[in-house]
């Protein structure tokens, strides 16, 4: 299947062209068509499958459609989304998709001053990208009108919910006009979420993508049974392997990113932390760092991550194993993006191996564990070797052994972690 097969006109196939997209991803060929019959959707799919290009090249195409009126520009599209970082990384999909279009765009959201988002919709926009709160509040200033919106699209809705959004959501849905089109996005689709879009779509049609259950194949995973002590040697060692360009490491706390951060600067290692503690600024510099290469090692918490769009991120490191299984999925997902390959390195500690077990059963295999690293757990038997300064252990085969960890090695030790959100 190419974007030409899709019907998606001259202009925008043009700008896909100046991406490098050759093809179009499962989301992007399952929504378009139906996006483009200005049918409401409702699409299951995280971030990384491509879901930002598959409702805004349709919607760019739908606004390009005649008649247009480009003497009085008002808000005929509203997308939602929950943080900051996801409404710019929107807003530049809309840049480089519509490059050749006349459509204006404007992304807003809270926590900067108003004035110059106030002027550029005066200036008159198309496609309005918007985080709940400052729409809300610029809507009440009555600086902004829903009443001519024909496209509506509510991303992540997940995460609104995990966010305290719901309600910014539900009082946005009801500012708008009842004749629309609704396309509604979440990774995953709990009751509530599934009572939300009930309330938003009419008739939809649904998409769903990679279930959650099915890690991307393209993805080599490896897990590193290791000391808690251990875990900070163990990560400075990897990362100064040359070969890493940009590694993504997650914690389970945001106490834990930052720690992470401390011991890796000790060791000589530069990285920073981006998680709910930090102000939007520092997580937006965190990012811009990491996306320039400035620094190649960026530590986050999960649902500052989910935020996180880069293209080539060469691996993912957990740090902590997750306590539920899903979130696994979710990270690892973060390499081995839009066709790429990707390398997830896990480490697990004594503590963590019934969080393995509960992994390797959704996934339904055994992730092949690397046996001959410096900083073997103390129960494993394996005798502690010395490899000189960065010595590569990643991306060469004869340092993976495949072996399935044997039966000892899945012993219940009787810990039971309590389970609790701890972001
Ligand atoms: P998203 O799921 O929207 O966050 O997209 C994930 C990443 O994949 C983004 O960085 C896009 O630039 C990239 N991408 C989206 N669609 C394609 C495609 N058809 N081919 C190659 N890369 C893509």
């Amino acid at each position: 299947m190419t974007f030409k097969e899709l019907h998606l006109i001259a202009p925008i196939l043009d700008a896909l062209e100046t991406e490098g997209y050759t093809q179009p991803t499962p989301v992007q060929e399952q929504s378009i068509p139906i996006i483009l019959q200005k049918k409401d959707l409702l699409g299951c799919a995280q971030t990384g499958t491509g879901k930002t290009a598959a409702f805004a090249l349709p919607i760019l195409q739908l606004l390009s459609e005649p008649p247009i009126d480009n003497s009085h520009k008002v808000i005929k599209t509203l997308i939602l989304t929950p943080t900051r970082e996801l409404a710019i990384q929107i807003g530049d999909s809309f840049a480089a998709y519509g490059k050749h279009l006349r459509l204006k765009h404007l992304v807003i959201f809270g926590g900067v001053p108003q004035g110059a988002q106030v002027r550029a919709l005066h200036a008159g926009v198309d496609i309005l990208i918007a985080t709940p709160g400052r729409l809300l509040d610029l809507m009440d200033q009555k600086y902004i009108s829903l009443s001519n919106i024909k496209i509506f699209v509510l991303d992540e809705a997940d995460r609104m919910l995990d966010m305290g959004f719901i309600h910014d959501v539900k009082k946005t849905v009801a500012r708008l006009p009842q004749k629309r089109q609704s396309l509604f996005f979440s990774a995953t689709m709990p009751p509530e979420i599934q009572k939300l879009a009930n309330t938003i779509l009419v008739n939809p049609e649904k998409v769903e993508v990679t279930p959650v259950s099915s890690t991307a194949e393209k993805i080599d995973q490896y897990i590193l049974y290791v000391d808690k002590k251990d875990k900070k040697k163990l990560l400075a060692f990897i990362l100064k392997d040359k070969s890493i360009d940009r590694a993504l490491v997650f914690t389970r706390t945001k106490h834990g990113a930052d720690k992470v951060v401390k011991d890796l600067y000790k060791d000589g290692v530069r990285a920073e932390a981006i998680h709910g503690n930090k102000s939007q600024n520092a997580r937006q510099r965190a990012l811009s760092n990491f996306k320039t290469g400035e620094i190649k090692v960026l530590v986050a918490t999960d649902i500052a991550a989910r935020g996180i769009d880069i293209d080539s991120l060469s691996h993912v490191i957990n740090f902590d194993l997750p306590e539920v299984p899903e979130t696994y999925v979710h990270r690892i997902g973060r390499t081995g993006r839009a066709g790429a390959d990707g390398i997830a390195f896990s480490f697990c500690d004594e503590e963590e191996k019934d969080d393995l077990k509960a992994i390797q059963k959704l996934i339904g295999k055994q992730i092949p564990v690397v046996e001959n690293h410096p900083f073997p757990a103390s129960s494993s038997g394996v005798v502690k070797i010395n490899l000189p300064k960065n010595k590569e252990v990643v991306k060469r085969p004869n340092a993976i052994q495949n072996n399935t960890p044997k039966k000892k090695h899945f012993k219940h030790n009787g810990n039971n972690k309590p389970k609790q959100d701890r972001w």
